[in-house]
């Protein structure tokens, strides 16, 4: 159950999403929600497994118009994108959007795109070809992405601002515990906020399930430095199936809790940032 009774980080098989667009919302309304988001992968100037095609984009914002018609007496839709920072401002119709979260799955160095998220062994090669063998590096040129990803001014919300963590199990990579790495994600997240104090910050904890991750994104001491700073948090699940709307969210809650929140908040149909107490 999702006692906050919202979710805005959700996949249907527009593009990597496990369902039909109707089953996703179907599963929402079992579970009594108020609102229901989408968040479909961008269209990719390059070849790629998880992002829609600009065909199936057309589709999907079609489709939303309908499911909002049908389902309009039982709860709130809401038409988002996650935007990758490879798809150009120009490809997007942003009018037909609700809401946008500005996300990093890839980096490209010396003409040669890197996923950051797809396996543990891509992010090795990322780290050994891209960046010849020094994550630290890697580290700063995903952060200095994110950045930029944040910044464009289209974007509500913050993806899982530190995505990159996802196989680095064990610090198999780079210290997450080590100052050399949290300065860079500290400083990162803060020229974010002091750029754009209305953003939004998702906690992501959909990886946990799904990569077995130990915390959601972001990690604990950057939740603690994004209460400090006032930040504003929103708790998704980054659903690809129905269970996950329903899983996950008492311990998201206290986490959010641990940090030192008291608040999280929602996006309502008619794009107001619904402040809940937690
Ligand atoms: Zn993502
Ligand atoms: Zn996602």
């Amino acid at each position: 159950m999702n006692p906050l009774q919202a979710n805005l980080h959700t996949h249907a098989d527009f593009c990597d999403g496990q369902k039909p667009l109707e089953e996703m919302i179907r599963a929402a309304v079992d579970l009594d929600y108020l609102a229901l988001g989408f968040s479909s992968h961008s269209p990719l100037p390059f070849a790629n497994d998880y992002a829609m095609t600009p065909r199936a984009e057309a589709a999907y914002l079609d489709a939303m118009d309908a499911m909002k018609e049908k389902y309009r007496d039982d709860l709130e839709l809401l038409t988002g994108l996650e935007w990758d920072l490879d798809t150009p401002e120009g490809f997007v119709p942003f009018s037909r959007y609700d809401f946008i979260i500005g996300s990093v799955h890839q980096l490209h160095v010396k003409g040669k795109t890197y996923a950051v998220d797809e396996s543990r062994e891509s992010f090795a090669v990322l780290v050994e070809e891209g960046f010849g063998g020094d994550a630290l590096q890697a580290v700063q040129a995903y952060y200095d992405a994110v950045v930029r990803s944040a910044l464009r001014p289209q974007v509500d919300i913050v993806g899982h601002f530190d995505l990159l963590r996802k196989y680095n199990d064990r610090n198999g990579f780079f210290d997450e515990t080590a100052e050399s790495y949290r300065k860079i994600a500290r400083d990162a997240l803060i020229g974010i906020v002091n750029q754009r104090k209305d953003l939004v910050f998702e906690v992501n904890f959909g990886g946990m399930k799904r990569a077995g991750l130990l915390t959601p994104y972001p990690d604990r001491f950057l939740m603690e430095h994004l209460c400090r700073l006032n930040a504003r948090i929103t708790l998704q699940a980054d659903a690809h199936a129905p269970n996950a709307l329903g899983e996950g969210w008492d311990e998201a809650i206290r986490y959010a809790k641990e940090a030192g929140f008291r608040y999280v908040y929602r996006l309502r149909q008619d794009a107001i940032w619904e402040r809940m107490q937690i």
